[in-house]
């Protein structure tokens, strides 16, 4: 690819986001942050509400990406708000929000699943290696295209 930031990122974080038969969801992120950071850089993974974030009432997300831009949006917290008080579904927040972080300068993306199970993500990268699995059976694993 010649997507540079994608080169850079491709290796570097491991989100997950699960919900279990009483509803609770729940979501984590782990990741080396930017190839290249400033010594002691936190980025945004650990930061709840920017690079992972999990509200029973709407959804879980964990965000992988630039993390100044998903700082600088509460990228994760600010899906779930377009949720809870714009009545978005989840795939259409998580748009909204990477199109925000992509206007300002940021690549990335986020996955995720509502209150219902729904699973959903977004990106503004040339891939983002992800996978899902189901109560159903139904189970997936993408690496490019939306
Ligand atoms: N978001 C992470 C950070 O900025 C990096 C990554 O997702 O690859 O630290």
């Amino acid at each position: 690819t010649e997507d540079k930031d994608f080169e850079d990122h491709k290796y570097g974080t491991v989100g997950c986001v699960a919900i279990d038969l009483d509803g609770n969801i729940v979501a984590g992120t782990s990741t080396g942050g930017m190839t290249n950071k400033k010594y002691g850089r936190i980025g945004d993974s650990p930061i709840i509400g920017a690079g992972n974030y999990a509200n029973n009432e709407t959804c879980g997300i964990s965000c992988t990406g630039t993390g100044e831009y998903f700082m600088r949006t509460l990228a994760a917290h600010e899906a779930s708000n377009l949720m809870q008080y714009q009545d978005l579904n989840l795939a259409q927040a998580m748009n909204k929000v990477i199109a925000k972080i992509g206007s300002l300068g940021g690549t990335g993306g986020m996955i995720g699943l509502d209150k219902d199970g729904r699973v959903a993500w977004d990106f503004n990268t040339a891939g983002m290696f992800r996978a899902y699995k189901n109560s159903e059976g139904e189970n997936s694993v993408e690496l490019y295209e939306k």
